[in-house]
């Protein structure tokens, strides 16, 4: 088995397929940097499908058993259920899901479902519909999103998984409202600590509402239980509530760090390979895989990427300077 330098084995890949969006999120992709003079990856520096699906394929036989496509908006990229239908036809690809944003998924939910996908992740920070638009950007209304998420349902793509990250002073109001919508439903409802991904969200701990007051929050309106997790490196602490009405889950990235469980590796757009999130340079595979390089050379050049890794950011957040050049969320997909 293929292990990095702490014995973390490699199991989750995170595709992103392209770095554009069409919400501008104030906590990922704020305005005033990703505006009209942005320079996105052009579309000949895009892996194309047929690259990807290589690539996919050499990743499952070092360890990969979870694929997950995100972006970006990864619905923005013309055609993505082909994609998902190689994809979904790797053996050893287990679990094989989709993070978005929700914006086009109604209308896309049951052809990415036909073409072999599993299961979605819909991100939704805020039920109310005025901080909903505030906060995409984009003045996307709040009603498409929820409407989206009952056809993903629909079509089989459940249980769909809802992401909110709370942000103090711009929606941990939501919290509660959030919950009492999900109750009840069958949806997993997330909730994420607010980040230092990138650089150009102006993050600040003092803005990190932590996972122990949310849990808090909660619990004292519908007191909660935990669960224990599914399986190894399981990001979400679950918690489900007593009365019966389902599970949440915490994602405690900033203040209770799961780096000794992290398996997952990270594919940007443009083939460049991360072994972390917080990552400041990446290996690039799009060269030697345009170069002719074989499967073996491209396994050998990743399991050496993994085998050295010896990735913590978050465990060693506060001993490292907060001005480090790392990537963008927006380009490497959470
Ligand atoms: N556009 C898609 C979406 O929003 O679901 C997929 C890409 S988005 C970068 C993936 C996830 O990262 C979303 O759930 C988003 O809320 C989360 N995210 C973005 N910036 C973040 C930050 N600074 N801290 C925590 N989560 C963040
Ligand atoms: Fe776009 Fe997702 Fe980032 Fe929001 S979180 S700006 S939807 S990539
Ligand atoms: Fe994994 Fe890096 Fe996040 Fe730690 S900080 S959990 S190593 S992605």
């Amino acid at each position: 088995m293929l292990v990095d330098a702490l014995g973390r084995p490699l199991r989750d890949l995170r595709i992103s397929v392209t770095d554009r969006c069409n919400f501008r999120c104030t906590y990922c992709m704020p305005r005033d940097v990703f505006d009209h003079d942005y320079e996105f990856l052009p579309r000949a520096e895009l892996l194309t499908f047929e690259e990807l699906t290589r690539l996919v394929r050499i990743f499952v036989g070092l360890g990969v058993r979870k694929v997950r496509i995100t972006g970006g908006e990864p619905l923005l990229r013309r055609g993505l259920e082909r994609l998902v239908a190689d994809l979904a036809a790797i053996d050893g690809v287990d679990d094989l899901t989709l993070t978005t944003n929700g914006s086009l998924l109604a209308r896309r939910a049951r052809s990415l479902a036909a073409a072999g996908l599993h299961r979605v992740t819909v991100s939704l920070d805020a039920l109310d519909d005025e901080v909903f638009r505030s906060m995409n950007d984009a003045d996307f209304p709040v009603a498409d999103v929820l409407e989206a998420i009952a056809v993903a349902d629909a079509a089989g793509l459940r249980p769909v998984k809802i992401n909110a990250v709370v942000a103090r002073g711009v929606n941990d109001q939501e919290i509660l409202p959030l919950a009492d919508y999900f109750r009840h439903t069958g949806h997993v409802l997330r909730f994420i600590e607010f980040m230092d991904v990138g650089t150009a969200n102006g993050w600040d701990p003092s803005a990190v509402v932590t996972a122990r007051e949310i849990v808090e929050t909660i619990d004292a309106r519908w007191p909660l239980e935990p669960v224990d997790p599914a399986y190894r490196g399981e990001v979400a602490r679950r918690w489900r509530y007593r009365d019966g009405a389902g599970e949440i889950g915490v994602i405690a990235s900033v203040t209770e760090p799961f780096c000794g469980d992290c398996t997952r590796l990270r594919l940007s757009a443009e083939g460049r390979l991360y072994t972390c999130l917080f990552a400041t340079e990446g290996l690039d595979l799009r060269g030697p895989l345009r170069g002719g390089a074989d499967d073996d050379e491209l396994a050998a050049l990743v399991a050496g990427r993994w085998r050295r890794r010896t990735d913590r950011y978050s465990e060693r957040r506060r001993e490292v300077p907060l001005d480090l050049p790392k990537i963008e969320m927006s380009y490497i997909g959470g």
